[in-house]
């Protein structure tokens, strides 16, 4: 028989080693069990491009913005585990075909001042917009404080003096919480130009012509707020931060080690079995795969029919639409060519946003019939500009991300995928020098990130974000409180509040709901 733990941890990503340092912290003898050789899950680099082994490409993440507003920085002191991170401003920049540009600045004054360029109503009416999602982060917040399934008089009490603050607001603010993005842009601002900065900016958040993603414009409330960072030396510098912030708590980090069974008898977790068939015992399990995943881990019968169900029914890119992800490594660096600026502002320094919201809506349209869009829409990060030690001196990494691509096409990724990609390059390099050296590429798309780690239909946010998958409805109605699923079982990855991205929040919240359990 092996060592019994308190808890274990099935997966360690992010979440995974944030629940896990919260629940050493408070002594819990904690295992996380991870499959692949290296933790951070979706939060990882490596050298992944055999022609380039020398220049390291994040393979997911590459922008920190939540966790720069999370009390997980603090909490855990990550900054003294190895934390190292640079920061742009401005963060991103439209590129206009004709040498044009907006660019988001952390000021949104001086944001507005670029929009101007185009349409002085649109400035305008950009401030007065981020002044709206300033009122829906406020809501955000206090919905957010403690267990989004437990209302408490506080809560209450918190969410009135919000509703009072922001009374003037209050039909804005219900119309940005329940219309689609794209809506809102049209409604919003005049110009073409505009409407493509801000869609391009959201569409990482999932079709933006569904009702409730308008919600997705609270990033640019956090991107005033609180910037952007990027990791220096790739991802791989936060992961190594979170995985010594863990070890330091006193947890047990297993690699390589792939759960076949999350175990359930007569309606009590028992521990985990991995696929080699050993047995790991604990009284909880925190499962931070998707939530369909940690259904289909369950042992048959374990859940009852009712919570199996919505598990396995939380929406993971349903619209078969989801981020494909293009890294190229280059002999050379990666320089905007005609896009220079005489007010002194480097672009260079910025993601750079590339097509127009026409583009993005044809995008849509065609990924959701299984098609690769006909002109491809992206963002290029010159990651190289930034932090140069993630290549041999002089040479360059793009970090190219393709907010609205299908996640099966219907030709087949075999043949489809060579000719997307080189799509992809030939704009990019119409914008971009660098790409005459490439050395080598690595192109994931969702189906290729679903075989490669398991992430059902590669969800990048496990769950589908909406206004319908938040707060207590996230992963599903019922779900999202503080009940275990079984005695015993918790989720605590994406697809729990706060939902996507990297913020520790789910981590933190499911570390909170096992200590309350436990006691
Ligand atoms: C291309 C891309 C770009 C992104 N860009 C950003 C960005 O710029 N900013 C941002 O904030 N977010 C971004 N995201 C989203 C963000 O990375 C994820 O939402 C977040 O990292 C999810 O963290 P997690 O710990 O909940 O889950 P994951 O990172 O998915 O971790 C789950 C872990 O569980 C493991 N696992 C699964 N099944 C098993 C099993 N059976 N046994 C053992 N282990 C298992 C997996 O291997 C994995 O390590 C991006 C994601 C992608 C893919």
């Amino acid at each position: 028989m092996g060592k019994r733990y308190d808890v274990v941890i099935v997966g360690g990503g992010h979440n995974g080693l944030v629940a896990g340092t919260y629940l050493g912290k408070a002594a819990k003898r904690v295992l996380v069990v991870e499959q692949a050789a290296l933790a951070g899950g979706l939060s990882q680099s490596d050298h992944v491009i055999p022609e380039a082994p020398d220049h390291m490409i994040n393979t997911g993440t590459a922008e920190l913005i939540h966790i720069r507003a999370s009390p997980v920085m603090q909490e855990l002191d990550l900054r003294s585990h190895g934390w190292k991170t640079v920061e742009t401003d401005p963060m991103y920049a439209w590129l206009d075909p004709d040498g044009g540009s907006i660019a988001v600045f952390r000021d949104p004054r001086r944001t507005a001042e670029d929009i101007a360029r185009y349409s002085s109503a649109d400035a305008r009416a950009y401030l007065e917009f981020i002044e709206l999602i300033d009122g829906l982060m406020q809501f955000a917040g206090a919905m957010g404080k403690g267990d989004p399934g437990v209302r408490t008089a506080g809560n209450y009490l918190e969410l009135a003096k919000v509703a009072i603050r922001n009374r003037a607001l209050k039909t804005k603010l219900q119309l940005i919480s329940t219309a689609p993005a794209d809506q809102l842009a049209a409604e919003w601002f005049e110009h073409p130009a505009t409407q493509a900065l801000l869609l391009g900016i959201v569409a990482g958040a999932g079709p933006f012509d569904t009702d409730g993603n308008g919600i997705a414009y609270a990033l640019f409330g956090l991107l005033h707020r609180v910037g952007v960072s990027k990791a220096v030396g790739g991802m791989r510098m936060f992961a190594d931060t979170l995985v010594s912030a863990y070890a330091a708590s006193g947890g047990e980090l297993m690699l390589n080690a792939e759960v076949a069974e999350i175990v359930i008898r007569d309606g009590t977790t028992q521990g985990v079995c991995l696929v080699d068939g050993r047995m790991i015992e604990a009284d909880v399990v925190i499962a931070t795969c998707d939530p369909i995943s940690a259904a289909r881990l369950a042992t048959p019968g374990g859940l009852d029919r009712v919570t199996r169900t919505r598990l396995e029914y939380a929406p993971a890119h349903r619209a078969n639409v989801g981020p494909s992800l293009l890294n190229v490594a280059s002999s050379q660096p990666f320089r905007l060519r005609r896009h220079r600026r005489t007010d002194g502002v480097d672009l260079n320094q910025a993601v750079g946003l590339i097509g127009t919201a026409d583009e993005l809506r044809q995008a849509l349209v065609q990924a959701r019939r299984g098609l690769v869009p006909m002109t491809p829409v992206f963002s290029l990060s010159p990651m190289t500009n930034w932090d140069p030690s993630i290549a041999p001196d002089g040479q360059g990494v793009a970090y190219i991300y393709l907010p609205v691509f299908p996640v099966d096409v219907n030709a087949g990724w075999d043949s489809a995928k060579a000719p997307a990609a080189n799509a992809v390059i030939a704009r990019a390099a119409d914008y971009y020098d660098g790409f005459d050296g490439e050395l080598g590429r690595w192109f994931e798309t969702c189906s290729d990130r679903e075989t490669r780690t398991g992430l059902t239909k590669g969800c990048v946010t496990h769950v589908d974000f909406g206004a319908q998958r938040t707060g207590a409805k996230r992963p599903a109605f019922g779900l999202g409180g503080p009940e275990p699923l079984a005695r015993g079982l918790f989720l605590g990855g994406a697809g729990i509040h706060p939902g996507g991205g990297v913020s520790g929040g789910p981590g933190r919240l499911a570390a909170k709901r096992v200590l309350d359990y436990l006691t």
